[in-house]
């Protein structure tokens, strides 16, 4: 049987800290589907299409066994329709785990046959959030290296575009 896994986040923008856990994903798993996963309701930086066409750029050249899928739906619905049944999280500092255990097991409830892996994040992408990403870079900080180049310089378009 085919190892599916289902990699979900709101990718708003992709990280190094995601990509380190694709990267490592790819080798456990013979195909792994990276889920944009949103909600209509809540406000995000960059729109579904911006966040999956970044998701594309840098991580999924030559990779056949890498997909990029948007979903607004039940995440464990989405990922049986996949014919997966394997949900793949990172896990940075302690304060991601209650979180996380709330949703593995919820999910677990929801749907026995899926189960949720777990990957410590590199040392280097410990600190590294989209969220606190697009604070700093909001403010002018410079976040260089711990994004890709291209999610630099989108997110300068942004909040220039933001400002002018
Ligand atoms: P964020 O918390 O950065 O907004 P997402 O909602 O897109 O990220 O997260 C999707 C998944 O990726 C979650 O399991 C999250 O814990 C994981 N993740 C995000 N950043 C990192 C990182 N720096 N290292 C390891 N895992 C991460």
């Amino acid at each position: 049987m085919k190892k599916i896994a289902v990699y979900p986040g709101s990718f708003d923008p992709i990280t190094n800290g995601h990509i380190d856990i694709i990267t490592r994903g790819l080798r456990m798993f013979d195909e792994l589907i990276i889920l944009v996963a949103y909600n209509p309701n809540k406000s995000s930086l960059f729109t579904v299409e911006e966040r999956m066409d970044l998701i594309r750029e840098v991580v999924i050249k030559d990779q056949k066994i890498l997909r990029v899928d948007c979903s607004a739906g039940l995440l464990v619905d989405y990922v049986q329709s996949k014919g997966a049944n394997v949900i793949l999280r990172g896990l940075r500092a302690v304060s991601d785990f209650e979180y996380e255990f709330q949703m593995a097991l919820i999910n677990r409830r929801l749907n026995r046959d899926i189960e949720t892996v777990f990957l410590m994040t590199g040392y280097q992408w410990f600190y590294t959030s989209s969220n606190l990403i697009k604070e700093a870079a909001g403010l002018g900080g410079s976040v260089k290296g711990l994004v890709p180049d291209i999610v630099f310089e989108r997110l300068q378009d942004k909040f220039n575009h933001i400002k002018n």
